[in-house]
């Protein structure tokens, strides 16, 4: 394929926009070469700025389920749109997209609307904060949270007991009060909570984790954050931005079985506008402003257009919900498919998958972890990632991102993707 004329746009880009991107990861850094440039998109295809038409395994990370421009999605916001597009005063809609949203979560009675994943997973430690008094924080390792201050820490030697900054920028300071555990590993959790006894106001975790690749929680892991929450006092709060709305209508809570204290939702709740939320019971909810101490606000949060958008789509998921086990099969499909060809092949291989979420690693250990995550080998993944693309199937440009499928992929796709896959030299 050629992408002469996104080449040309990616360093017209880099001229105006640092790195040419709005998001670090559309750059290609981990792959090599330039990023493509989207010109359309419709179901499950992308067209690119030089006319390939592109199978796409991304979703825009996640938010595009049933497909892009999903007629009842764009038909709501254009209609939306003519009415005016935000008033700083309140509006229906953001009503009936809480009801409906508050209505398919079972554990949830209200939930404030936001702008992003990362506002809504900021908020949510202020909350947790604010109702408990306490100032601490755990997070895991290799789980993403957003780009505010605190959830920008990741492990490094030592770092387990002792949170310190990655990102130039984040103070010491800050980082002090994030404390840092493995994933899967619920000994690391137990140390924190008994080093720093009656001082964690919060765990956070991505429930099933795609932000280094797609990670499975052990059963006996996520259920005993659980009982440490309760028996300590520390409220868990489950980032669902990922998993919310795609794992079920219950997110991972639901798929797992665990009930979290705070949940913090995005990608699917905004149907491809910008929506993040963080939603508790109302004893929880009522500390926030205006109700109670806890300030947080916004000049566009529940705007129209983001409300239509929103309020389309998960009208679509609750009154369909064969549309999350219409995924869980594709996905399955796909990596029964991808296990074969790869088993075939004779390199070390991993694959991880959970409902409609899916990640391929290139190493001989299981991918339980950050650690285990980051052996993969990227030279392969490299060569994986160019080669599909080289045949038309877009994956994730990177071995730390998890895959999301949307359900206007048909089974053809998925055989035209398997067999791009049976036609590399890896
Ligand atoms: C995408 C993501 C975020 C951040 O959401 P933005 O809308 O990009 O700010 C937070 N948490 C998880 C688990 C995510 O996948």
């Amino acid at each position: 394929m050629i992408y002469k004329r996104s080449s040309a746009l990616f360093a017209e880009a880099q001229k105006y926009i640092p790195g040419g991107v709005n998001s670090p990861v559309r750059a290609f850094k981990a792959v090599g070469g330039d990023p493509i440039f989207v010109k359309e998109a419709k179901g499950a295809y992308l067209y690119d700025e030089d006319g390939n038409r592109l199978i796409d395994y991304i979703a825009s990370w996640g938010p595009l389920i049933l497909g892009h421009a999903y007629e009842p999605v764009i038909n709501a916001v254009i209609e939306k749109a003519k009415k005016g597009t935000s008033f700083g005063m309140p509006t229906e809609i953001e009503t009936e997209l809480a009801k409906l949203a508050v209505s398919m979560v079972p554990n949830i009675d209200k939930i404030r609307f936001v702008n992003s994943g990362t506002e809504a997973c900021m908020s949510a430690i202020r909350l947790a904060r604010g109702y408990t008094g306490k100032d601490k924080i755990i997070k895991f390792a290799g789980c993403y949270h957003g780009h505010s201050d605190s959830f920008l820490i990741q492990a490094g030697s030592g770092a387990v007991t002792f949170g310190s900054p990655n990102s130039p920028g984040v103070t010491q300071g800050t980082a002090k009060d994030t404390l840092l555990a493995k994933y899967n590993d619920l000994q690391s959790v137990r140390e924190l909570v008994r080093a720093n006894d009656g001082e964690i106001a919060a765990i956070i975790i991505e429930p099933v984790a795609g932000n280094m690749g797609c990670i499975i929680p052990k059963d006996e892991f996520i259920n005993g954050l659980r009982q440490i929450c309760t028996e300590e006092g520390i409220l868990l709060i489950f980032d669902e931005v990922m998993t919310g709305f795609r794992l079920g209508k219950g997110g991972a809570q639901e798929a797992l079985g665990v009930d979290a204290d705070i949940l913090c939702f995005g990608k699917v709740i905004g149907g491809g506008l910008p929506v993040g939320a963080f939603a508790a019971r109302a004893d929880i909810m009522s500390h926030l402003a205006p109700e109670g101490p806890v300030y947080q606000a916004g000049t566009l949060s529940g705007n129209p257009l983001a409300m239509a958008a929103g309020l389309a789509m998960l009208t679509e998921l609750n009154g369909t919900p064969e549309v999350f086990e219409s995924l869980d099969k594709k996905t399955a499909y796909l990596h029964e498919g991808f296990d074969t060809v790869l088993k075939e092949k004779g390199l070390p291989y991993q694959i991880n998958r959970f409902g409609s979420m899916i990640s391929v690693h290139f190493t001989e250990d299981p991918v339980v972890d950050f650690e285990t995550s980051a052996k993969g080998n990227n030279d392969t993944f490299k060569k994986y990632f160019h080669g599909m693309l080289e045949q038309g199937i877009y994956l994730p440009p990177s071995a730390f991102e998890s895959y999301f499928l949307n359900d206007a992929i048909s089974y053809s796709d998925l055989d035209v993707t398997i067999d791009a896959l049976k036609k590399l030299d890896l």
